[in-house]
């Protein structure tokens, strides 16, 4: 085994060393809880998910941290906005963000600290670094002295006189002694969420509680750290500041991932802040994309690209206004269609096996043997989701052609490469978190959904069926095949299966 991951800070794919041997920290940064998510933090989540699951297969023992962001100007700028309390608002948003990580089958993380539950650790830090002669305290505030950390600027790979002559010059300008510098702690303005600290009423700057919670649960040095590619300046820069800062140069991640950019394209809609306002609604926010697709699709969708490389969210827009546009993912159509080939595979599968007795032990197909290792690699090597698909669906494609009756091999072979297929299925399942599903009752769901979308009737189809099934029970084939065509002819596709006439919507 040799796992490769690239690491943002030395710009290489390295191979990588636990720094406790069987054991591996990951943290990645949550979100901050003021709003829906959008597709492009889903793509986040889904993309430290499949790490999780990978590291857990290849047997470490993994401590997955991902923080929550509960108080932050955002937040409370909302709450203002819709005359709500901050801490309410926090509180809903978390409940909503954790709905939606749930259909898009991501496991909980082992630890999901909050920021207000770190106040305490959070002021000792800014001490240590004010100690430390790397921070100071201003009318209120204090302020992170980037002059004094040599290293800052190394992880955007930006030398801090080169990120001096680009900084904006900012309102807090009078109370910071550089431009650059920036805040471990906010002074409380009238009406906002404060606690007492050495300074005065105060509450957290964006980045302090990363430091502070990375290193509470994972200790001064840990082994990845995560987040969205936005998030490397001025995010991760400062994190790692603070806490090299305050412990020492060799501290903190030991390896940096960041997930790639989501580009959209396609429609004519203008790109005013009025109508692009109207379309996140309808094509950005994730609960709409799952009502519309479910949850498991867009997770495939995520995963058909590594995580690194940008991701291209093709949008068709029908029409001009963004309100009433007809909109059309074809990518995620596309993941719809393939997730619905799994689990049609998993209950036929299931369906053969439940006849008949086991092969018992001997050979399989030799075609049925290597998949699951060169999906393994493909993880492997950097998290290549795209790979682990392409031999996913290899092994999918196997499994309908046994199940057609088109392996040419002997019975009790086929038998038993459909019984290693399965068992292999479910350890592929785990380790991608697709599948994983009751497969009668997601499918049910899924077609749903494309009848709600395309305007069919589910129970008028039921009854044709059933008047098909009278026709075939009096021989009367001609009338039988008539009312298949007339289905066909409305994308209903009907299977003559063992278990009964199974619908879908094609
Ligand atoms: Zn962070």
């Amino acid at each position: 085994m040799n796992l490769r991951i690239h690491d943002t800070l030395s710009r290489k794919k390295i191979d990588f060393q636990p720094l406790v041997a069987g054991k591996v920290g990951i943290y990645a940064c949550g979100p901050t809880v003021y709003d829906f998510l959008h597709v492009g933090n889903g793509r986040q989540q889904v993309a430290y998910d499949v790490m999780f699951r990978h590291l857990r297969a290849r047997g470490f023992d993994v401590t997955y941290v991902r923080n929550i962001t509960d108080v932050d100007d955002k937040i409370i700028n909302r709450a203002r906005e819709i005359g709500e309390d901050p801490a309410t608002l926090a509180e809903r948003f978390t409940q909503e963000f954790h709905t939606d990580v749930d259909a898009l089958g991501c496991l909980e993380p082992t630890h999901e600290p909050r920021v207000t539950d770190s106040i305490e650790q959070i002021i000792a830090l800014c001490e240590k670094l004010i100690a430390n002669g790397v921070a100071y305290a201003s009318h209120g505030d204090v302020y992170f002295s980037v002059k004094d950390l040599p290293s800052y600027g190394a992880l955007s790979g930006q030398p801090l006189d080169q990120l001096e002559s680009g900084a904006r010059v900012e309102v807090d300008t009078e109370k910071k002694r550089a431009p650059l510098d920036f805040a471990l702690w906010k002074a409380a303005k009238p009406g906002e969420p404060s606690w007492p600290s050495p300074w005065g009423a105060g509450r957290p700057g964006w980045h302090i509680e990363c430091s502070v919670m990375a290193e509470r649960y994972l200790g001064q040095s840990f082994d990845i750290h995560g987040g969205g590619v936005d998030l490397i300046f001025p995010h991760h820069e400062n994190e790692r500041a603070q806490s090299i800062g305050a412990n020492g140069e060799g501290t903190f991640a030991r390896v940096w991932t960041h997930n790639g950019f989501l580009n959209f394209g396609g429609g004519k809609i203008s790109k005013s802040d009025a109508s692009m306002k109207i379309l996140f609604k309808r094509a950005f926010k994730i609960r709409a994309v799952i009502e519309r697709h479910g949850g498991e699709p867009l997770r495939y969708f995520f995963m058909t690209t590594q995580y690194r490389n940008p991701l291209a969210y093709d949008l068709v827009i029908d029409g001009e206004d963004p309100a009433t546009a007809t909109l059309r993912f074809p990518g995620l159509e596309d993941a719809e269609r393939r997730c619905e080939y799994a689990y049609l595979t998993m209950e036929r599968l299931r369906d053969q096996l439940a006849v008949g007795k086991p092969a018992g032990d001997g050979a399989v197909a030799p075609e049925a043997e290597g998949w699951l290792g060169r999906l393994q690699e493909g993880l492997d090597d950097d998290f290549n989701t795209a790979e682990a698909l392409a031999a996913w669906n290899e092994a999918l494609q196997l499994a309908n052609r046994i199940l057609d009756g088109k392996l040419d091999a002997p019975k009790d072979v086929r038998r038993r490469t459909l019984e290693r297929l399965a068992r292999d299925f479910r350890v592929a399942s785990d380790e991608l978190g697709l599948a994983a599903a009751e497969p009668r009752g997601w499918l049910d769901a899924h077609r749903a959904r494309r009848c709600a979308l395309l305007g069919i009737d589910a129970a008028e189809v039921e009854a044709t069926i059933v008047r098909r099934n009278e026709a075939r029970k009096q021989k009367n084939f001609a009338e039988a095949d008539a009312i298949r065509a007339t289905l066909a002819a409305k994308n209903i596709e009907i299977m003559d299966t063992p278990a009964g006439t199974r619908w879908r919507v094609a």
